[in-house]
């Protein structure tokens, strides 16, 4: 095998914003079973490690091209952590302020990331949940005259998914057939978006929808009250604190409920939140692929599909961040600082060591 040669973009990039997107569809060739192909787009590749860098680039270019965002005005919003991350990467490019508010119960190096990316971060009790931060940001909007994001409610979400994420999917696969294209949830975006262009372009591929075994929100039947601004008004009533950050949030989103209303999935898997976690740390181990905990949940939703998938099936399995946003979650427990019983064997076994 020769040496590996690279060829360059063959441009320049006039901004960091021009290097959203375009992330790598990848064969895994280790962990997957052996009679299906398994793919995976990570969009860890993205410049701010996530999926939500495509809509944190749409929700403010949006904005500028129809006037709702000013030069100069604060932009602001609730977010666990992802699309916050992804607005402060667009906010400090295009230079506008950006002021987050986040529930404390989400992991601390979201919040240092966001602040060492030029945000404010506005922490809400982790009793009120995610409506807490939610309402929170609204008041703040409302009480300054920001510019709230509402990435739960706009159609800026689904609609940079259908033309980016969407787009990026079917020419990757232009020269063979998907069978199976496998996401979570949490605004829904990827799924509305993604979902409009393969069930026009790409009616075989089953599209299958994972969300967390102990907040099966959709799974549960039950839609939430929203106000006029499609807003939630309540705490859905099955909803449970899971560890799967950035999937299900404790309301359905307004924007996930078209895919629901429209049939975009054929299934519907229930992933319990330890499976997750298994699985991000097999594709870390085994793949060389680092990727965070809701990426090894929809991972665990593909191997359940490509356990009864026909031989020969192509599996595309949307791994949505990083695993460095984990360091502090129940991601990294266990994984040792000092030096293990096999660690200390490989230290001992060099002539000096014995000697000492
Ligand atoms: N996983 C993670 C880690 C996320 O941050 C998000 C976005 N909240 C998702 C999955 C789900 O993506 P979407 O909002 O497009 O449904």
């Amino acid at each position: 095998m020769s040496i590996r040669t690279t060829t360059g973009h063959g441009r320049r990039f006039d901004s960091i914003l021009d290097t959203v997107g375009n992330t790598p569809t990848i064969r895994l060739n280790r962990i997957a079973p052996e009679h299906v192909n398994v793919f995976v787009k990570s969009e860890a590749f993205n410049p701010a490690g996530s999926v939500k860098d495509r809509l944190a680039l749409n929700i403010i270019e949006a904005a500028e091209r129809d006037g709702r965002l000013k030069p100069g005005q604060t932009v602001i919003e609730a977010t666990s952590g992802n699309t916050g991350i992804g607005l402060a990467m667009v906010c400090a490019a295009k230079g506008y302020p950006l002021v987050v508010t986040m529930a404390e119960s989400f992991s601390v190096e979201r919040r240092r990331l966001m602040r060492f990316l030029g945000a404010k971060v506005v922490l809400t009790p982790k009793e009120l949940k995610g409506t807490g931060m939610y309402d929170k940001a609204k008041e703040l909007a409302e009480t300054n005259g920001w510019f709230l994001a509402s990435q739960f409610e706009t159609p800026d979400n689904a609609n940079i998914h259908e033309s980016t994420t969407a787009r990026e999917i079917m020419a990757d696969f232009a020269d063979t057939r998907l069978d199976y294209w496998v996401t979570g949830y949490g605004t829904g975006g990827t799924v509305s978006g993604v979902s409009r262009v393969l069930r026009r372009d790409s009616p075989e591929t089953r599209i299958i929808l994972a969300e967390p075994a102990n907040a099966a929100i959709v799974s549960s039947g039950y839609t939430n009250a929203r106000n006029d601004s499609n807003q939630p008004t309540e705490s859905h009533p099955e909803f449970e604190p899971h560890p799967i950050q950035g999937w299900t949030p404790d309301f359905i989103p307004f924007v996930l409920q078209e895919a629901i209303d429209k049939g975009g999935y054929d299934s519907l898997l229930k992933i319990p939140g330890p499976d997750g976690i298994a699985w991000s740390r097999r594709l870390a181990a085994e793949e060389g692929i680092f990727v965070g905990i809701s990426a090894g949940a929809t991972f665990a939703a593909a191997m359940e599909v490509a356990r009864d998938a026909p031989e020969g099936s192509n599996i595309l399995v949307m791994l949505p961040d990083t695993g460095e946003r984990y360091l502090s979650t129940p991601l990294f427990e266990g994984i040792p600082e000092g030096m293990d019983d096999e660690e200390l064997a490989i230290s001992k076994s060099t002539p000096t060591a014995q000697m000492g």
